[in-house]
């Protein structure tokens, strides 16, 4: 999806695809492409009619070993440094015409509706990572000493932490729902934005909370905490901006 000029504006991509004889020519780039660098088959977002926005978009599977099929380095990232990021190029690359997904400037559709799973599976992962959080925190916790005493035992550290639990378990039960109303088909797509939205700012308190909570050890790599923080951060960016969640939700309303 995402290119150097249109990320949010999705509907602004400029990679085109057009038509010949049996094939699609496509020209164009994208960036920030998840496992762009270990991909061997991607679905492409393309303009077969560039004139009209939303609904002059296709997708295609293409194949990347084809001609004109070029990718960047791995592109370096705050948190997440498993899993590799890159820039594609394509150009003049030739493909099937069988290779469109869907239909014919219908890739749109096709989006918003796997664009709901998606963002459910942020909030899966935002509220696995706010569990995870909370139990490595009550753990160092109880095992740090200051002033004497385990850190869990000043007054401070129960409530946050109780702040902490209340949200990670209210987050929990909605991103449960989502799942429920999504295995039957049935979860929208403003449900799905608040569903993104809520669990990435809810997960974002309770990370910085309890990477507070672990003094200067949060700070370092070796604990877990600093790398769920730096991890958890791009849930706010990718899937869609927290920005254009509240958009949708509020188109809804
Ligand atoms: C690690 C990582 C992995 C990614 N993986 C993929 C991937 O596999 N495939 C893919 O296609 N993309 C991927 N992305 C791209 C991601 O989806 C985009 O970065 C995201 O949609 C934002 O687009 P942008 O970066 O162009 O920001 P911009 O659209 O330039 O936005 C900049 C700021 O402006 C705000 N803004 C924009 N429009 C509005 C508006 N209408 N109202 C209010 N505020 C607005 C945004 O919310 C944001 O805060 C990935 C990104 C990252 C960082």
């Amino acid at each position: 999806m995402t290119e150097p000029s249109s990320g949010s504006d999705l509907a602004g991509v400029r990679t085109t695809a057009v038509r010949d004889g049996e094939s699609y020519i496509i020209n164009g780039s994208k960036i920030f492409i998840t496992n762009g660098i270990v991909g061997d088959l991607i679905v492409l977002v393309t303009k077969t009619d560039p004139a009209r926005k939303a609904k002059g978009v296709s997708l295609f599977l293409v194949d990347t070993s084809l001609p004109g099929y070029r990718k960047s380095r791995n592109l370096k990232k705050l948190g997440n440094k498993a899993q590799d990021t890159a820039e594609l190029f394509f150009d003049n690359v030739r493909v099937p015409a069988s290779s469109m997904l869907g239909e014919e400037h219908g890739g749109w559709k096709v989006l918003m509706s796997e664009l709901v799973q998606e963002r459910t599976l942020v909030a899966v992962r935002a509220a696995s990572t706010c569990e995870a959080a909370l139990e490595a925190t009550i753990r160092y916790v109880k095992d740090r000493k200051a002033f004497g005493q385990a850190v869990f035992d000043f007054q401070n550290t129960r409530f946050q932490l109780a702040s902490c639990a209340t949200k990670t378990q209210a987050l929990r039960i909605f991103t449960d729902r989502c799942i429920d109303l999504h295995t039957k088909g049935e979860l929208d797509m403003h449900t799905a934005a608040m569903a993104k939205l809520y669990s990435t700012e809810v997960q974002d308190e309770v990370l910085d909370a309890c990477l507070q909570l672990h003094g200067g050890n949060g700070y370092m790599w070796e604990y877990p905490i600093a790398r769920m923080w730096a991890d958890a951060r791009v849930h706010r960016i990718y899937a869609g901006t927290n920005e254009i969640m509240r958009e949708i939700i509020g188109r809804a309303l």
